[in-house]
């Protein structure tokens, strides 16, 4: 099984991600997790992207597309993942499906979390004072949620005319939302 995950800052993407992979043994493909080991071990990579990160701005196409690409090569033509945060542009999800088909591979199905912007502002907030995450703070979570929309939310058209998308409610609960991701799943 391969599975896209979508969905606006805040929106539970992450726990939602762990909870899934765990559940059906998937590996667990986060660029932001990715980008934040890179930026905590220093790296050429990780110095770059940080400075898009502390902004709420998208890290380059080029450079995200390479990361995932590697790490997708990296796990063999058979192995099932989960993309938490990535495609995030249109021009990373034709990447990743060209990445995709020189494994032979192709997505299952894309998952598409949705909430209202109210919600999100206050989960954001909870992070913050949580995981002291530098991109929570106010600005820049707007700026993060104005890029997704400009950026990432025509994603779901996208994934639509491909017939693979299933849009979630995520306003509920983690039980919840979850019983809904799973239901998606077994259909
Ligand atoms: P996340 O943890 O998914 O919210 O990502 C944190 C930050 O990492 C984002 O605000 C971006 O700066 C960067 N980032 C993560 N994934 C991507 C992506 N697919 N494309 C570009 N930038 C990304």
């Amino acid at each position: 099984m391969r599975i896209v995950l979508l969905g606006p800052p805040g929106v539970g993407k992450g726990t939602q991600a762990k909870l899934v992979a765990a559940k059906h043994k998937l590996e667990k493909i986060s660029t932001g997790d990715l980008l934040r080991a890179e930026l905590a071990n220093r790296t050429e990579l990780g110095k770059l992207a940080e400075q898009y990160m502390r902004q709420g701005m998208l890290v380059p196409d080029d450079i995200v597309n390479k990361m995932v690409a590697e790490k997708i090569a990296s796990l063999g033509p058979g192995a099932g993942f989960l993309l938490d945060g990535y495609p995030r542009t249109i021009a990373q999800a034709v990447a990743l499906e060209a990445a995709l088909q020189t494994l032979g591979a192709n997505i299952d199905k894309v998952i598409a979390f949705q909430s209202d912007e109210n919600t999100l502002l206050e989960r954001i907030r909870g992070r913050a004072e949580i995981e002291n995450r530098s991109d929570d703070d106010a600005q820049t979570a707007l700026n993060r949620f104005r890029i997704y929309q400009q950026e990432t939310a025509p994603l779901i058209d996208h994934y639509k005319k491909s017939d693979l998308l299933i849009e979630i409610n995520a306003s509920g609960d983690i039980e919840t939302v979850n019983n809904l991701v799973e239901e998606a799943l077994a259909g």
